[in-house]
């Protein structure tokens, strides 16, 4: 630890990682700095907090990230962490290394983490990371652009394919409970039906009508897209295979959809956001989270926060019924 009277910022990522956190990780970096503070790099999430894994950060040492997806912090899920006895360790290892607040990137589940530090007298700030886009608080998370686009690619890719043969291909793609990637990447790529977890599942009505009616129609190639959240892909083919009398091709897109170097918006959001999260701190406003309304980014209190919730939008799931006859 170097021998500095200046106030101490920790930066960490925890839970899945997501593209733009990096840009996150050099945006709280550079604007440490220039407020003033010493910036210490925490490693694995939570898990390093616990080990000390912490480290001072310069304004060199976040070069040439912000094209790098992943998070060169490295990231961790710690059920350590997660009891009474990790979150008050935490608390201890932030106090011996004298860390004055701490951003925390990451999903809910890394905020809860941050809510219970910051009673513990550790002020925090939040920034949200997922590809998923599923933090309520947020119309936007850091990761979710990049994650589109991948998926979109896999879909024209596999779009090409299916268009040379009479032929069906279920996407599975991510989102855990949720289905904002599923949705518009049904609306981008040109889908026939998308199966989302928002949306109770009628496979005869949701799969099998569109896609007879869209035989009907003159259509000879079918693409569905199925949120993993609903974990009914392999139903859903063999229902296709029964009753259409197709047999679909089912690419399950997996961890293809984290990685990949960040897209200009997950790039600027995660770089805004970073600075935010230091400003808040050193502004007072502690224990927020950051978070992107209608084109601003602002502060949240953190419980205030985990106590939203959002909805996916009935106006884009017409939508992407309308668009897929
Ligand atoms: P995400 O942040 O992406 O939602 P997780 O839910 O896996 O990912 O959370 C990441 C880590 O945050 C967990 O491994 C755990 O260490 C910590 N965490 C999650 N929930 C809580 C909680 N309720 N209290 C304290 N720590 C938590």
């Amino acid at each position: 630890m170097t021998a500095s009277n200046k106030k101490r910022i920790g930066v960490l990522t925890s839970g899945g990682d997501a593209p733009g956190m990096n840009a996150a990780i050099r945006a709280v970096v550079r604007a440490g700095i220039y407020y003033g503070y010493d910036v210490f790099g925490i490693e694995n999430g939570y898990s390093g907090l616990l080990a000390g894994d912490i480290s001072p950060m310069t304004l060199r040492s976040v070069s040439e990230i912000i094209n790098r997806g992943g998070t060169i912090l490295k990231t961790s899920r710690s059920p350590e962490f997660n009891t009474p006895e990790g979150v008050n360790r935490g608390a201890e290892m932030a106090r011996l290394f004298k860390l004055d607040g701490l951003v925390v990137i990451g999903g809910d589940g890394s905020f809860r983490g941050a809510r219970d530090l910051a009673k513990k007298g550790i002020p925090v700030s939040c920034i949200p990371g997922t590809i998923d886009n599923d933090i309520s608080c947020t119309d936007y998370t850091i990761g979710y652009d990049t994650a589109l686009n991948t998926v979109k690619d896999a879909i024209d890719r596999i779009k090409d394919t299916a268009y040379s043969h009479e032929r069906c291909s279920i996407i599975e793609v991510m989102g855990r409970g949720a289905g904002y990637i599923a949705l518009n990447c049904a609306i981008a790529g040109g889908a026939e039906a998308c199966v989302l977890p928002e949306k109770p599942l009628d496979i005869d009505e949701d799969v099998i009508k569109p896609i007879i009616d869209g035989r009907n129609r003159g259509k000879d190639h079918f693409i569905i897209v199925a949120a993993e959240g609903v974990g009914k892909t392999d139903e859903i083919a063999a229902e296709i295979k029964a009753k259409v009398g197709i047999t679909p091709t089912v690419s399950i897109l997996g961890y293809i959809q984290r990685g990949g170097s960040p897209t200009v918006r997950d790039r600027v959001t995660g770089s805004l956001m970073g600075v935010k999260a230091v400003e808040l701190l050193h502004s007072g406003n502690i224990n927020q989270v950051v978070a992107s309304h209608s084109g601003q980014i602002i502060g949240l209190p953190i419980d205030e926060a985990l106590a939203m919730t959002k909805t996916i939008s009935e106006y884009e799931i017409l939508a992407s019924t309308i668009l897929s006859l």
